[in-house]
Protein backbone atom coordinates (compact mmCIF):
# COMPACT_ATOMS: atom_id res chain seq x y z
CA UNK A 1 0.00 0.00 0.00
CA UNK A 2 1.39 3.41 -0.92
CA UNK A 3 2.26 5.75 2.31
CA UNK A 4 0.02 8.58 2.76
CA UNK A 5 0.98 12.40 2.17
CA UNK A 6 -2.46 13.86 2.48
CA UNK A 7 -2.26 17.85 2.99
CA UNK A 8 1.71 17.58 2.36
CA UNK A 9 2.58 20.85 0.60
CA UNK A 10 4.68 19.70 -2.49
CA UNK A 11 6.56 21.65 -5.06
CA UNK A 12 7.55 19.98 -8.52
CA UNK A 13 9.35 22.17 -11.07
CA UNK A 14 8.61 20.89 -14.93
CA UNK A 15 5.73 19.07 -13.93
CA UNK A 16 3.99 20.00 -17.06
CA UNK A 17 5.02 16.94 -18.59
CA UNK A 18 6.87 13.24 -18.33
CA UNK A 19 8.80 12.93 -15.49
CA UNK A 20 7.72 15.71 -13.26
CA UNK A 21 4.10 15.21 -14.32
CA UNK A 22 4.15 11.48 -12.87
CA UNK A 23 5.94 13.07 -10.01
CA UNK A 24 3.34 15.02 -9.28
CA UNK A 25 0.61 12.64 -9.75
CA UNK A 26 2.07 10.46 -7.14
CA UNK A 27 1.69 13.18 -5.01
CA UNK A 28 -1.73 14.05 -5.34
CA UNK A 29 -3.11 10.43 -5.31
CA UNK A 30 -1.37 9.85 -2.20
CA UNK A 31 -3.52 13.27 -0.67
CA UNK A 32 -0.78 16.01 -0.73
CA UNK A 33 -1.39 19.66 -2.46
CA UNK A 34 0.90 19.89 -4.96
CA UNK A 35 2.12 23.15 -6.79
CA UNK A 36 2.65 21.85 -10.34
CA UNK A 37 5.22 24.28 -12.12
CA UNK A 38 6.91 24.50 -15.29
CA UNK A 39 7.46 26.81 -17.96
CA UNK A 40 4.22 27.49 -19.87
CA UNK A 41 1.54 28.43 -18.59
CA UNK A 42 -0.69 25.98 -20.82
CA UNK A 43 1.18 22.55 -19.53
CA UNK A 44 1.04 24.06 -15.92
CA UNK A 45 -2.58 24.26 -16.25
CA UNK A 46 -3.53 21.10 -18.48
CA UNK A 47 -1.69 18.92 -16.28
CA UNK A 48 -3.04 20.34 -12.52
CA UNK A 49 -6.41 20.06 -13.96
CA UNK A 50 -5.57 16.35 -15.23
CA UNK A 51 -4.38 15.76 -11.43
CA UNK A 52 -7.44 17.67 -9.86
CA UNK A 53 -9.90 15.54 -11.79
CA UNK A 54 -8.65 12.43 -9.98
CA UNK A 55 -10.47 13.55 -6.88
CA UNK A 56 -7.79 13.04 -4.61
CA UNK A 57 -5.44 16.01 -2.65
CA UNK A 58 -5.18 19.30 -4.73
CA UNK A 59 -3.02 20.55 -8.16
CA UNK A 60 -2.40 24.21 -8.63
CA UNK A 61 -0.54 24.93 -11.75
CA UNK A 62 1.92 27.58 -11.79
CA UNK A 63 4.35 29.07 -14.64
CA UNK A 64 8.01 30.06 -14.53
CA UNK A 65 11.36 30.15 -15.83
CA UNK A 66 13.10 28.19 -13.31
CA UNK A 67 16.45 29.64 -14.26
CA UNK A 68 14.95 33.30 -13.36
CA UNK A 69 16.01 34.08 -9.65
CA UNK A 70 13.22 37.16 -9.43
CA UNK A 71 10.52 34.92 -10.68
CA UNK A 72 10.90 32.23 -9.13
CA UNK A 73 10.99 34.16 -5.61
CA UNK A 74 7.89 35.83 -6.63
CA UNK A 75 6.16 32.31 -7.22
CA UNK A 76 7.45 31.03 -4.53
CA UNK A 77 5.50 33.42 -2.23
CA UNK A 78 2.65 32.80 -3.89
CA UNK A 79 2.76 28.87 -3.64
CA UNK A 80 3.37 29.19 0.10
CA UNK A 81 0.64 31.94 0.04
CA UNK A 82 -1.60 29.28 -1.74
CA UNK A 83 -1.21 25.81 -0.37
CA UNK A 84 0.80 26.88 3.03
CA UNK A 85 4.63 25.74 3.98
CA UNK A 86 6.43 23.44 1.59
CA UNK A 87 7.94 20.16 3.21
CA UNK A 88 8.93 18.47 -0.41
CA UNK A 89 10.69 20.09 -2.85
CA UNK A 90 11.68 17.91 -6.19
CA UNK A 91 13.84 19.65 -8.65
CA UNK A 92 13.41 18.21 -11.90
CA UNK A 93 12.81 21.01 -14.51
CA UNK A 94 15.63 20.20 -16.88
CA UNK A 95 16.30 20.74 -20.92
CA UNK A 96 18.87 19.35 -23.34
CA UNK A 97 20.81 21.32 -26.25
CA UNK A 98 23.02 18.93 -27.73
CA UNK A 99 25.96 19.15 -29.39
CA UNK A 100 29.36 18.51 -29.35
CA UNK A 101 32.03 20.53 -26.82
CA UNK A 102 34.00 21.87 -29.73
CA UNK A 103 31.19 23.37 -31.36
CA UNK A 104 28.99 24.06 -28.47
CA UNK A 105 27.60 27.67 -28.54
CA UNK A 106 27.81 29.59 -25.10
CA UNK A 107 23.83 29.68 -25.02
CA UNK A 108 23.24 26.19 -25.15
CA UNK A 109 26.03 26.05 -22.49
CA UNK A 110 24.52 28.61 -20.35
CA UNK A 111 20.73 27.47 -21.07
CA UNK A 112 21.18 24.25 -19.78
CA UNK A 113 23.54 25.34 -16.75
CA UNK A 114 21.25 27.51 -16.10
CA UNK A 115 18.05 25.61 -15.91
CA UNK A 116 19.52 22.33 -15.08
CA UNK A 117 21.33 23.73 -12.22
CA UNK A 118 20.88 27.33 -11.25
CA UNK A 119 16.96 26.41 -11.29
CA UNK A 120 17.64 24.07 -8.78
CA UNK A 121 19.26 26.45 -6.24
CA UNK A 122 16.67 28.90 -7.38
CA UNK A 123 14.12 26.41 -6.23
CA UNK A 124 15.92 25.79 -3.01
CA UNK A 125 16.51 29.80 -1.69
CA UNK A 126 12.62 30.24 -2.28
CA UNK A 127 11.31 27.62 -0.42
CA UNK A 128 14.31 26.85 1.88
CA UNK A 129 12.61 28.83 5.27
CA UNK A 130 9.78 26.40 4.76
CA UNK A 131 11.43 23.50 4.58
CA UNK A 132 13.64 24.12 7.32
CA UNK A 133 11.19 24.44 9.88
CA UNK A 134 8.73 21.30 8.76
CA UNK A 135 8.81 17.91 9.95
CA UNK A 136 9.99 15.50 7.20
CA UNK A 137 11.10 17.86 5.14
CA UNK A 138 12.76 16.50 1.64
CA UNK A 139 14.56 17.63 -1.15
CA UNK A 140 15.24 15.24 -4.05
CA UNK A 141 16.96 16.71 -7.09
CA UNK A 142 16.78 14.60 -10.30
CA UNK A 143 19.96 14.03 -11.99
CA UNK A 144 20.92 11.81 -14.17
CA UNK A 145 23.00 8.73 -15.49
CA UNK A 146 24.76 11.32 -17.61
CA UNK A 147 26.14 13.30 -14.68
CA UNK A 148 27.86 10.16 -13.45
CA UNK A 149 29.21 8.95 -16.40
CA UNK A 150 29.31 11.97 -19.45
CA UNK A 151 27.98 11.35 -23.12
CA UNK A 152 29.87 12.30 -25.82
CA UNK A 153 27.49 15.36 -27.71
CA UNK A 154 26.62 16.05 -23.51
CA UNK A 155 29.18 18.55 -22.04
CA UNK A 156 26.71 20.89 -20.69
CA UNK A 157 23.98 18.64 -20.00
CA UNK A 158 26.42 16.13 -17.91
CA UNK A 159 28.23 19.30 -16.30
CA UNK A 160 24.31 20.23 -14.90
CA UNK A 161 23.79 16.78 -14.05
CA UNK A 162 27.35 16.37 -12.10
CA UNK A 163 26.74 19.98 -10.90
CA UNK A 164 23.02 18.66 -9.49
CA UNK A 165 25.01 15.59 -7.38
CA UNK A 166 27.71 17.98 -5.88
CA UNK A 167 25.11 20.36 -5.14
CA UNK A 168 23.24 17.73 -3.25
CA UNK A 169 25.51 16.60 -0.89
CA UNK A 170 26.65 20.35 0.00
CA UNK A 171 22.97 20.72 0.53
CA UNK A 172 22.72 17.42 2.98
CA UNK A 173 25.27 18.68 5.30
CA UNK A 174 24.21 21.75 5.61
CA UNK A 175 20.60 21.00 6.10
CA UNK A 176 21.18 17.66 8.47
CA UNK A 177 20.91 19.49 11.62
CA UNK A 178 17.37 20.50 10.70
CA UNK A 179 17.18 16.76 9.87
CA UNK A 180 15.76 17.68 6.23
CA UNK A 181 17.04 14.86 3.87
CA UNK A 182 18.42 15.93 0.47
CA UNK A 183 19.14 13.36 -2.11
CA UNK A 184 19.12 13.12 -6.12
CA UNK A 185 18.13 10.03 -8.22
CA UNK A 186 19.93 9.33 -11.35
CA UNK A 187 17.37 8.21 -13.96
CA UNK A 188 18.66 6.03 -16.89
CA UNK A 189 16.47 6.20 -20.11
CA UNK A 190 12.90 6.57 -19.76
CA UNK A 191 10.21 6.79 -22.24
CA UNK A 192 9.17 10.78 -22.57
CA UNK A 193 9.29 14.09 -24.53
CA UNK A 194 13.13 14.25 -23.70
CA UNK A 195 14.00 10.79 -24.89
CA UNK A 196 11.41 10.72 -28.11
CA UNK A 197 14.16 13.21 -30.00
CA UNK A 198 16.48 10.07 -30.00
CA UNK A 199 16.76 8.34 -33.24
CA UNK A 200 15.99 4.26 -33.28
CA UNK A 201 19.55 3.81 -34.14
CA UNK A 202 20.51 5.95 -31.37
CA UNK A 203 17.70 3.95 -28.97
CA UNK A 204 19.76 0.65 -30.23
CA UNK A 205 22.85 1.59 -29.21
CA UNK A 206 21.55 2.42 -25.62
CA UNK A 207 19.66 -0.52 -25.02
CA UNK A 208 22.96 -2.43 -25.55
CA UNK A 209 24.27 -0.72 -22.43
CA UNK A 210 20.96 -1.55 -20.19
CA UNK A 211 21.15 -4.76 -18.42
CA UNK A 212 17.00 -5.45 -18.29
CA UNK A 213 16.98 -4.59 -21.53
CA UNK A 214 14.16 -1.90 -21.95
CA UNK A 215 13.81 1.74 -21.47
CA UNK A 216 12.53 3.21 -18.17
CA UNK A 217 9.01 4.61 -16.97
CA UNK A 218 7.96 7.92 -15.51
CA UNK A 219 6.62 5.33 -12.92
CA UNK A 220 9.75 4.10 -12.16
CA UNK A 221 11.00 7.39 -11.50
CA UNK A 222 7.71 8.38 -9.36
CA UNK A 223 8.12 5.47 -7.52
CA UNK A 224 11.58 6.32 -6.30
CA UNK A 225 10.42 10.22 -5.33
CA UNK A 226 8.25 8.47 -3.47
CA UNK A 227 10.46 6.57 -1.67
CA UNK A 228 12.47 9.12 -1.06
CA UNK A 229 9.98 11.44 0.13
CA UNK A 230 8.31 9.06 2.38
CA UNK A 231 9.09 8.06 5.97
CA UNK A 232 11.19 4.79 5.39
CA UNK A 233 13.96 7.27 3.91
CA UNK A 234 14.27 9.48 7.25
CA UNK A 235 17.72 7.62 7.60
CA UNK A 236 19.06 8.51 3.99
CA UNK A 237 20.92 11.10 2.94
CA UNK A 238 23.30 13.09 0.52
CA UNK A 239 22.70 10.10 -1.82
CA UNK A 240 22.27 9.04 -5.44
CA UNK A 241 19.69 6.66 -6.63
CA UNK A 242 20.09 4.82 -9.92
CA UNK A 243 16.79 4.13 -11.41
CA UNK A 244 18.47 2.65 -14.83
CA UNK A 245 17.93 -0.46 -15.22
CA UNK A 246 21.63 -1.68 -14.48
CA UNK A 247 23.36 0.85 -16.73
CA UNK A 248 25.49 2.36 -13.73
CA UNK A 249 26.35 -0.26 -11.58
P1 LIG B 1 10.45 16.73 -20.57
O1 LIG B 1 9.40 15.74 -20.94
O2 LIG B 1 11.21 17.42 -21.64
O3 LIG B 1 9.77 17.83 -19.58
C1 LIG B 1 10.56 18.85 -19.04
C2 LIG B 1 9.73 19.68 -18.09
O4 LIG B 1 10.59 20.73 -17.57
C3 LIG B 1 8.55 20.37 -18.75
O5 LIG B 1 7.42 20.36 -17.88
C4 LIG B 1 9.04 21.80 -18.95
O6 LIG B 1 8.01 22.80 -18.90
C5 LIG B 1 9.95 21.98 -17.76
N1 LIG B 1 10.95 23.02 -18.01
C6 LIG B 1 11.90 23.08 -18.97
N2 LIG B 1 12.59 24.23 -18.89
C7 LIG B 1 12.06 24.92 -17.86
C8 LIG B 1 12.32 26.20 -17.30
N3 LIG B 1 13.27 27.00 -17.77
N4 LIG B 1 11.56 26.59 -16.24
C9 LIG B 1 10.57 25.81 -15.75
N5 LIG B 1 10.29 24.58 -16.24
C10 LIG B 1 11.01 24.15 -17.29
O7 LIG B 1 11.56 16.08 -19.63
P2 LIG B 1 11.59 14.67 -18.86
O8 LIG B 1 12.11 13.65 -19.78
O9 LIG B 1 10.31 14.44 -18.15
O10 LIG B 1 12.76 14.96 -17.81
C11 LIG B 1 12.51 15.48 -16.51
C12 LIG B 1 13.83 15.55 -15.75
O11 LIG B 1 14.43 14.25 -15.69
C13 LIG B 1 14.86 16.47 -16.41
O12 LIG B 1 15.60 17.15 -15.42
C14 LIG B 1 15.76 15.49 -17.15
O13 LIG B 1 17.06 16.00 -17.33
C15 LIG B 1 15.74 14.32 -16.19
N6 LIG B 1 16.10 13.06 -16.85
C16 LIG B 1 15.33 12.57 -17.87
C17 LIG B 1 15.69 11.36 -18.47
C18 LIG B 1 14.88 10.75 -19.58
O14 LIG B 1 15.31 9.71 -20.09
N7 LIG B 1 13.75 11.30 -19.96
C19 LIG B 1 16.83 10.69 -18.03
C20 LIG B 1 17.58 11.22 -17.01
C21 LIG B 1 17.19 12.41 -16.42
P3 LIG B 1 6.87 22.89 -20.07
O15 LIG B 1 6.11 21.60 -20.02
O16 LIG B 1 6.02 24.03 -19.62
O17 LIG B 1 7.59 23.09 -21.34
Amino acid sequence: MSESFQDRVVVVTGAGRGIGKAIAKRFVEAGAKVAVVSRTEANSQLAADELNALGKGEARGYAVDISNTDAVVAVGKQITEDLGAVSILVNNAGVTRDGLALRMSEDDWDTVLDTNLKGAFNAVKAFQRSLLKQPDARIINISSVIGLMGNAGQANYAASKAGLIGFTKALAKEFAGRKVCVNAIAPGFITTDMTGELTDDQKAEIMKGIPLNELGTVDDIANAVGFLAGKGARYITGQVLTVDGGMVM
